[in-house]
């Protein structure tokens, strides 16, 4: 068995998946993933039938970043023959008072030339006289606004780096990583591989990894949920009669059209509590779902009815919960990524510049605010502020 790569890929999530991809468009047969689950396992932060994807962001360097992850899945879609991102339109709701600041996104997009429409009450409901809102709520919509449909997208990008050469191991669990100057080595599954370049992402697992490198990273993991609903009126939920939809307030809610379920998908930003990823369960919480029951009544009542499934997953943030996307400065051979609980419709982009901080040591992109030791990162105990 082969056990000697020039770059491997430690963890096959959504993340990992897509830096498999683009370093096997590179690097061919030299590239080895190491996945310690099955592929397209539950357990981590990135599998489920949809992510929201979306060019309205908080700051302009996300809004271009977001153009860019836009062109990557197309990228991606074009060398596989197959279409993946379903846009649906996407409405950024928001009322006098609330928590998440709308104006940070109408100037971010504003600075990058995106266009939008603000709609009051009135034009919402005409436009979707799903939503019952009050005469106090406004939104911004952004037609490009969508879905990632993270099972086909992570399928694809596995498919398409096996057909480039790279080799996905899975059940293969990394138990030591040691870097020997210049080569790396990596024993997983009870095999012992070796390397020049090493990829950490690693999820909600990231730690558990940096221990091999003498490092901890200050991140908050939390167990969230999404709830189907098996409403009687499922038509009017279709992609093409609903669009995407995220609440800019605290709490922050956000939803989805039918897809990948009969009914539609409501979750909760950051409204899990902190776990672990040894200390998670896949038991639903009560008074989660109690917080998304009220709100699809009083919000969109037509999209209430018994619930056809409850699906638990991991969010892990770094305090400020930008990216982690860098080398480590000790041993720049390793690259490390954290998707900051917003980087599946990244996937691809990071898995992009993923390939070339390993194959050429630096990229073109501006990862510059999400380094692995911004002072953030470095205190005892951060500030914490995961609302964006
Ligand atoms: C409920 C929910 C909703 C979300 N909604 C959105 C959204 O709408 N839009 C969006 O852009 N983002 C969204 N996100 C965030 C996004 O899904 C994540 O940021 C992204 O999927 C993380 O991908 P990852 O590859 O870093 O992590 P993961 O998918 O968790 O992958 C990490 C992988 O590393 C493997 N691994 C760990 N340790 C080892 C080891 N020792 N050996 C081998 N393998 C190992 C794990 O098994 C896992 O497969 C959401 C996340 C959740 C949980």
């Amino acid at each position: 068995m082969k056990t000697d790569y020039e770059h491997i890929v430690l963890g096959l999530g959504g993340i990992g998946a897509g830096a498999v991809y683009w370093l096997a468009r590179r690097a061919g047969s030299q590239v080895l993933g190491l996945e310690q689950f099955e592929l397209g396992h539950g357990r981590g932060g990135s599998q489920d039938h949809s992510r929201i994807i979306r060019l309205s962001y908080h700051t302009p360097h996300y809004v271009e970043m977001a153009k860019n992850a836009y062109e990557t899945w197309a990228a991606l879609e074009e060398d596989a023959g197959t279409s993946l991102i379903v846009k649906t339109g996407g409405l950024d709701f928001t009322r006098p008072g609330a928590a998440i600041p709308i104006s940070d996104y109408t100037e971010s997009m504003d600075a990058a030339g995106v266009p939008y429409e603000w709609l009051d009450a009135a034009e919402i409901m005409r436009r979707w006289p799903q939503f019952r809102v009050g005469d106090e709520v406004s939104a911004l919509y952004q037609e490009q606004s969508g879905i990632a449909p993270a099972i086909r997208c992570n399928a694809v990008h596995v498919r398409m780096a096996r057909a480039y050469g790279a080799t996905l191991r899975d059940g293969a669990a990394v138990t030591a990583i040691r870097d020997l100057d210049g080569e790396i080595e990596v024993l997983a599954g009870g095999t012992t591989y070796r390397c020049r370049k090493l990829v950490i992402a690693a999820g909600a697992w990231t730690n558990n990894l940096l221990f091999h490198f003498g490092r901890k990273l200050p991140l908050t993991i939390t167990q969230e949920q999404v709830a189907y609903y098996g409403t009687p009126h499922a038509e009017e939920f279709m992609p093409d009669r609903f669009p995407i939809w995220i609440w800019m307030d605290v709490p922050c809610f956000y939803g989805f059209p039918v897809y990948g379920e009969p009914g539609p998908k409501v979750s909760q930003d950051v409204g899990g509590k902190e776990v672990t990823a040894e200390t998670r369960t896949f038991d639903p919480d009560r008074n989660y779902q109690a917080r998304l029951d009220a709100f699809v009544k009083q919000y969109i009542p037509r999209a209430y009815g018994p619930l056809i499934t409850i699906k638990t997953c991991l969010y892990t943030m770094p305090p400020d919960r930008d990216f982690v996307l860098d080398t480590l400065p000790d041993h720049p051979n390793v690259a490390i990524v954290v998707g900051a609980a917003q980087g599946f419709k990244f996937a691809s982009l990071l898995g992009r510049i993923l390939s070339d901080l390993s194959i050429d040591g630096e990229t073109n992109h501006n990862i510059e605010p999400f380094r692995v030791d911004r002072p953030i990162l470095l205190k005892q105990d951060p500030p914490k502020n995961f609302m964006i």
